[in-house]
């Protein structure tokens, strides 16, 4: 897919949520504070999915991102088609 905003061919979204992160913290053998990661929790306040050139927001919905995405696959796939040709 090429970028609406800055024209740039995009094969990957950078994505922003907002939420909590969960960690379980223990101390370690030095007396360390030990963060380990469980969870994520999204409070979708923020879920951007922007072009990592121009950092517009394109779209806020995972199935519209799937589908943007999408289209870069099928020029691949006509491209890989040409060769053959
Ligand atoms: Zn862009």
């Amino acid at each position: 897919m090429k970028c609406p905003k800055c024209g740039e061919n995009l094969s990957y979204l950078k994505h922003y949520e907002s939420g909590e992160m969960k960690f379980h913290v223990s101390l370690d053998e030095h007396g360390d504070a030990e963060y380990d990661e469980q969870d994520f929790s999204s409070n979708m306040t923020t879920h951007d999915f922007e072009c990592p050139y121009c950092q517009a927001v394109l779209t806020t919905e995972e199935s519209e991102a799937k589908k943007l995405l999408q289209e870069e696959v099928k020029i691949s796939k006509i491209q890989i088609g040409d060769k053959l040709v």
